[in-house]
């Protein structure tokens, strides 16, 4: 049987969180975390890193730092995991959905401009599977509408826009290390504040709407309520975990890339063929090797495909029905058709990808789905 995903573990997890509960300091803020905010900050070169608990609380973060309200517009995709947006619905934004690319289901940044207007506050882009969105463009409306941008870089750890790290772009971004994202705490985020000015508000905001952080620090000789805010941070038993992961971030990346490079040559003959298509890596991205996908002519061949490699003991899903057909959203839905929103909907199928994945899974992977196909002509 080969699974979807199995999240790998480098070893050292259990070693440090052993150090994490001897030292006697096992919730937020602890070494391991600022061990983790440290090793972003340098390697990246983000202004500001805070771990949290998810990434959508990393959302929920950005929402209420921009002080999002009733009746503000954000600009999202309609592909994207519901988080994306779930995070500012609950500040109570609209959400103006935009269609994906033909390219890829990233935004499509052509589609941007037209949906702005006076009451929009955000543009949020996804950079899906790890694949930056075109942000010198998304960056340039901002500015020219005076406009935030919040990266959901949920899926883009280690990954690059001409030569800048994705999270380094947006106003604010948040990542994801859930169990099947590429490092892992099981559950666990980061926001990223790329402004100075976010910044003190941003710590208030992730301990409880108190100045617990200034305090902890010397900066001030009494804490308190100061502002609005939540319990966003993540214990460091978490951390420790994390930080054993980024550790081996350039093993774990490296091994990642190994395996989508063979399934990108193991597929490209089915391409050609015009069978399926398969993911394309834009000129200005890199390729963090998040998930590979396939893209099948319409719903039924991939209903079809699933459920044969299902029989072949091979796990692959698909993700992400349009936000503005789901059924909390479509009575609130206003806008055209998102024709390539739904194409991926219905055809886009994630194979097996994790770090474990040998190269015997990826072959019986590929020769089960080029036999599938190519028998069926
Ligand atoms: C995984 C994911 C999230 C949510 O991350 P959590 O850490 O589970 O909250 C949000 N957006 C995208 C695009 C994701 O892939």
């Amino acid at each position: 049987m080969i699974t979807f995903n199995k999240p790998y573990f480098t070893g050292k997890e259990t070693e440090y969180i052993k150090e994490a509960v001897k030292s006697l300091k096992i919730s937020g803020d602890g070494d391991f975390t600022k061990k983790c905010h440290a090793f972003f900050e340098k390697k990246y070169g983000f202004k500001k890193v805070l771990l949290t608990t998810s990434c959508t609380d990393a959302l929920e973060m950005a929402a209420i730092l921009l002080d999002i309200k009733e009746g503000d517009e954000v600009i999202a995709p309609s592909y994207t995991f519901v988080s994306t947006v779930n995070a500012f619905v609950l500040r109570g934004a609209k959400i103006v959905f935009a269609d994906s690319g033909e390219k890829n289901p990233n935004i499509n940044i052509d589609s941007i401009e037209a949906l702005i207007t006076t009451k929009t506050k955000v543009i949020l882009p996804v950079h899906y599977a790890g694949i930056a969105c075109d942000m010198d463009a998304i960056m340039a409306l901002a500015d020219k509408y005076n406009l935030f941008v919040v990266e959901d870089a949920a899926q883009a750890v280690d990954s690059y826009y001409k030569n800048k790290p994705l999270g380094s772009f947006g106003h604010l971004a948040a990542f994801s290390f859930h169990e099947t994202k590429n490092v892992i705490s099981g559950e666990g985020g980061m926001l990223v504040i790329n402004e100075e000015k976010f910044i003190k508000r941003a710590e208030i905001i992730r301990e409880k709407g108190t100045n617990r952080s200034a305090f902890f620090r010397g900066e001030v000789d009494k804490y308190g309520w100061v502002d609005i805010g939540s319990s966003f941070l993540p214990s460091d038993i978490l951390a420790a975990f994390l930080y054993a992961q980024l550790e081996n971030i350039e093993d774990i990346q490296n091994k990642r890339k190994y395996i989508w490079n063979k399934y990108k040559l193991g597929f490209q003959d089915l391409e050609t063929k015009g069978i399926l298509r398969l993911p394309q890596i834009p000129e200005y991205a890199t390729n963090n090797a998040h998930m590979f996908y396939i893209i099948c002519e319409d719903l039924e061949s991939r209903s079809n495909l699933i459920k044969h490699l299902s029989e072949s003991k091979i796990y692959a899903v698909f993700h992400y029905l349009s936000l503005h057909k789901s059924s909390y959203y479509k009575d609130k839905y206003v806008g055209p058709e998102l024709p390539f929103s739904d194409l991926y909907s219905d055809c886009l199928v994630r194979l097996p990808f994790y770090y474990e994945l040998n190269d015997s899974d990826i072959e019986k992977v590929i020769n089960t789905i080029c036999q599938y196909f190519l028998s069926k002509r």
